[in-house]
């Protein structure tokens, strides 16, 4: 789960991170005096629209603002309310922005990259930090990774402050700015691993000309096995940010990640739902969705299961491919042949039921006389199913 920058700000803060603070408004007619609050909170006659939207990238596309007067801050806050914006993380079609931060506007002497997350592959939290902070990091790790610093928590003893010294002294920081970024370092290390959090950045992590190291930006990811312990944390979802689909699916207790493909998928099992997909790709299709309906697939989770994949315009077949282990394969028979009847099908779909009680399942289905096409293995689910998409094309 991700969160708003104004939101990630306000967890820094109570982890006494320093962070550029703002003031966060909702509508046009309430700008004005968000503007007039935050002169008076920061005693100043600068500051930065921010749009909050939860992809990064938004200076880039016109969604952060230096504004010299309340007067331009006002102009470029109801340019932004309510604007699409697009950014290198929305995709060509953007992301509507619903509310604005009125931020203390800082004067950067120079900007870093920090960030916490997990390092599969050695199994243990890392710390990434750059100088070259503000800028697109994926460019730095593809282009100078030299540039990035890495240093790893062992999970016995934790993050130790010799290896926040470490990395303050390799970002060739003063003394004055060393003892500011030690306890940073171990602030945002506790703060990232007291919340569950998949991912801790802060991008660009600032030195004043008055020599302050403060949080310009700053962005979380949460695991979202682990929202069930942080009830502060749940309060924070905008749902506005997330796939439509998605949530439907949330509703329902379905594990749905939407692709853009055109191969629907109903598959039980996040292994078989993995297999499934490779086999489309593998026969020339796309999948357009991931769908686990979990073990206990009964008429309801297929018929709702069937009314997310429908709702998405691209898909041109659906496959279902479900293994009754727990599940009876006649049960899911029993939901196909409702949820065919409901909803109106306008697109093939492709059934391959297997283990406990197919036998009686492939019965009910013939004797349904629906327009279903039987499948007998995974293959030839698959092949079926990608034939069906393209038309017969394929
Ligand atoms: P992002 O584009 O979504 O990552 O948004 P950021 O909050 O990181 O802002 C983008 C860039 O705007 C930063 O890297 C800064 O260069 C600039 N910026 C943001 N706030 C200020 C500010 O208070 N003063 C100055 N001088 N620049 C700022
Ligand atoms: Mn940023």
């Amino acid at each position: 789960m991700k969160i708003h920058e104004y939101q990630a700000k306000e967890l820094l803060k109570k982890y006494n991170i320093p962070i550029q603070d703002g003031v966060i408004c909702e509508s046009e007619n309430k700008l004005e005096s968000a503007i007039q609050e935050a002169s008076r909170l920061f005693n100043t006659k600068n500051y930065v629209i921010k749009a909050q939207i939860h992809a990064g990238g938004r200076g880039k596309g016109g969604g952060v603002k230096f504004c010299t007067s309340a007067e331009k801050a006002q102009v470029e806050g109801k340019k932004i309310l309510g604007m699409q914006l697009v950014t290198p993380q929305t995709g060509p079609e953007g992301q509507k922005v619903r509310k604005v931060m009125v931020a203390q506007a800082m004067d950067i002497a120079s900007e870093y990259y920090v960030a916490i997350t997990l390092d599969r592959s050695a199994g243990r939290d890392v710390i990434m930090a750059s100088t070259e902070g503000g800028m697109d990091i994926e460019e730095v790790a593809a282009h100078t990774p030299e540039k990035i610093i890495r240093v790893w928590v062992d999970p016995a003893v934790g993050f130790q402050p010799f290896q926040a010294r470490q990395i303050a002294f390799r970002l060739g920081f003063e003394p004055a700015i060393i003892k500011q970024a030690i306890p940073l370092l171990m602030n945002l290390y506790q703060c990232y691993k007291e919340t569950d959090a998949s991912l801790a950045e802060v991008n660009p992590l600032i030195v004043t000309t008055q020599n302050q190291l403060v949080a310009l930006d700053a962005k979380f990811n949460f695991d979202s096995n682990a929202l069930c312990r942080h009830s502060d944390i749940v309060a924070m979802r905008d749902i506005y940010e997330e796939d439509p689909t998605e949530v439907e699916a949330g509703k329902y207790n379905l594990n749905y990640i939407k692709l853009d493909g055109n191969v629907g998928c109903m598959v039980n099992g996040a292994g078989l739902a993995m297999a499934t997909m490779d086999i489309i790709k593998l026969n020339g299709g796309e999948p357009a969705n991931f769908l686990d309906v979990g073990g206990g697939a009964n008429v309801e989770t297929v018929k709702n299961g069937f009314k997310i994949i429908l709702s998405d315009p691209n898909v041109k077949a659906v496959l279902i491919n479900i293994f009754g282990g727990i599940v009876r394969c006649d049960r899911v028979a029993n939901g196909i042949i409702e949820a065919v009847k409901d909803l109106d099908l306008s697109v093939p779909v492709v059934v391959r039921l297997e283990g406990t009680n197919a036998d009686l399942a492939k019965s009910l289905l013939e004797n349904a006389k629906l327009a279903i096409i039987p499948a007998t293995s995974l293959a030839d689910a698959a092949e079926k199913v990608v034939q069906a998409a393209t038309g017969g094309s394929n």
